[in-house]
């Protein structure tokens, strides 16, 4: 029970990655705040959670409202004690040309991820330093956080951003034995990468298949996907992590793809 004690805030967990990591946190003696815009899909995690004996809330939450934000992480406060963890993981992707992009896109996608880690951010915080038990955020970067691909300017330039402010939370949360990390993790098979194959497979002209095997696992050195254990692994280490000496770091988990 490396968690035990413990409450984490977790967005984006009523799906995917974000979801595993709200399993293994409870798992480990943690309480969970499922943070999701998708209040069905939260429910059920937690339900999912509490079924197996662990404890979870259910929080609606649209990560680019101040307000939302604001509203969500007090009621998990009230409701589980504190929050010790935040996993800023909410996200989308959008795949398309620079030139085809619209601003809108653009600015939705910036939103989610960076709007929305920054006002999980402050959020968290404010409840951290004030219950003086330190803390440790982590951001859902990506290979993405070091490399590019076509298509994908906002999410690279998104996910580049995760690592600045990473390090500069690391650097003011330290006083307050707060930790701030990222973890980047290669492609997952989850609804956020199941949607892309065939819009990339469109956008380029060649078949899901070649989309899988020549463009998303060409690089790495066995052609496998990173899995959602695989990630909440790395995710259970920054958080269980006790000393700032694991800080304002970046971990890449991608079969390889990238090598730093
Ligand atoms: P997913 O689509 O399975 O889950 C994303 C979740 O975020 C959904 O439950 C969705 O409702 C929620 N969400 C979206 N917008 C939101 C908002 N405004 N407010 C609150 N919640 C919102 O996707 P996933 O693959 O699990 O992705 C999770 C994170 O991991 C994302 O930040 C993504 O960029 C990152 N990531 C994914 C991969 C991959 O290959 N799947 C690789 C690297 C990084």
């Amino acid at each position: 029970m490396k968690l035990k004690g413990k409450v984490a805030f977790v967005t984006g967990a009523a799906s995917g990655i974000g979801r595993r990591i709200a399993e293994v946190y409870a798992r480990e003696g943690a309480s969970i705040a499922i943070a999701d815009l998708n209040e069905t899909g939260a429910r059920a995690a937690a339900h999912n959670i509490t079924a197996n004996g662990g404890t979870a809330i259910a929080v609606a939450v649209d990560v680019t409202s101040e307000t939302h934000v604001e509203r969500a992480v007090a009621k998990t406060v009230e409701e589980l004690g504190a929050v010790d963890i935040l996993v800023s993981n909410a996200g989308i992707q959008i795949v398309k040309p620079v030139e085809q992009l619209e601003f809108e896109q653009w600015r939705k996608l910036l939103a989610i991820h960076l709007d929305g880690a920054f006002l999980t951010t402050k959020a968290c915080l404010k409840h951290m330093y004030g219950a003086k038990r330190g803390g440790s955020i982590i951001y859902m970067g990506s290979v993405h956080s070091k490399e590019a691909s076509l298509l994908k300017a906002p999410y690279v330039t998104a996910k580049h951003g995760l690592i600045g402010l990473a390090k500069v939370v690391s650097k003011e949360g330290a006083a307050h034995g707060v930790r701030a990390n990222v973890i980047c993790p290669g492609f997952v098979r989850t609804p956020l990468v199941e949607k892309q194959i065939p819009e990339q497979a469109k956008a380029l002209g060649v078949s899901e298949d070649d989309v899988v095997k020549k463009i998303l696992l060409k690089d790495t050195v066995d052609g496998e996907f990173t899995t959602v254990d695989d990630v909440a692994e790395v995710a259970l280490l920054f958080a269980a992590f006790p000393t700032n000496a694991l800080t304002g770091q970046s971990l890449v988990v991608s079969h390889g793809w990238f090598m730093q």
